[in-house]
């Protein structure tokens, strides 16, 4: 659809206030879509007849009003006949007119809500999504799984690093409880051992964890 992907390039470059002008537009539009969603799912059959009328009570009628003004701020497009008599084309006075003009035909087809800001991390750029397209670009998408799989492994060795800090503390209260004899005294050299290498796997994840944190691979 190149009218979405126009809109949507004219929020990231247009400059204010034709991007003010626009942003309200677009928002009294998203408004009266919801309103009117919601009202149509509550019609009854007699209401559907004079539907047009009920749909259009209080603020749906307003928020046409309004946006209809708005609209008429901009001068008519003028017509380009084509030589072929069919295809001929409205020709816009200004960018903003036609990206005015192009928000309506996205409202008539129910499209508003693909126009998406970015959520990807520190962009916010404004898209025309295809459906169930979550960022804006395969950079963002690609930025969004590396994040997720850094997360993953911080959080593995979060885990590993718990585990081998409770291993040890089992180790130690293991030695606390030997008694003097000979007997004892070789467990003891055998849990020490043990409980040395739990607490270096411990701290051996806690660095590459740190690291991680740091941002560092
Ligand atoms: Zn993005």
């Amino acid at each position: 659809m190149a009218i979405g992907v126009a809109v949507a390039s004219f929020f990231n470059e247009a400059e204010e206030p034709a991007r003010l002008h626009i942003e309200r537009i677009l928002q009294k539009l998203r408004k009266m879509a919801a309103l009117v969603a919601t009202q149509s799912g509550d019609l009854s059959d007699a209401e559907v007849e004079g539907s047009q009328i009920h749909r259009e009570s209080g603020p749906v009628l307003k928020l046409r009003l309004q946006v209809e003004e708005l609209l008429a701020q901009y001068p008519r497009p003028r017509r380009r006949l084509s030589l072929e008599g069919s295809g001929s084309e409205y020709v816009f006075e200004t960018k903003e007119a036609e990206i005015a003009d192009g928000l309506i035909t996205l409202y008539d087809k129910g499209l508003l809500d693909r126009l998406r800001d970015c959520e990807g991390d520190r962009c916010g750029k404004c898209y025309f999504a295809r459906p169930n397209q979550q960022r804006c670009s395969d950079r963002c998408r690609h930025k969004k799984i590396e994040q997720t799989e850094h997360f993953k492994s911080y959080r593995a060795l979060y885990a590993k690093e718990q585990y081998w800090n409770a291993v040890s503390r089992g180790l130690r209260s293991e030695i606390k409880n030997l008694s003097r004899s000979r007997e004892d005294h070789k467990t003891k050299a055998e849990l020490e051992e043990r409980r040395k290498a739990a607490l270096e796997k411990a701290e051996a994840a806690k660095r590459k964890r740190e690291q991680l944190k740091d941002g560092k691979p």
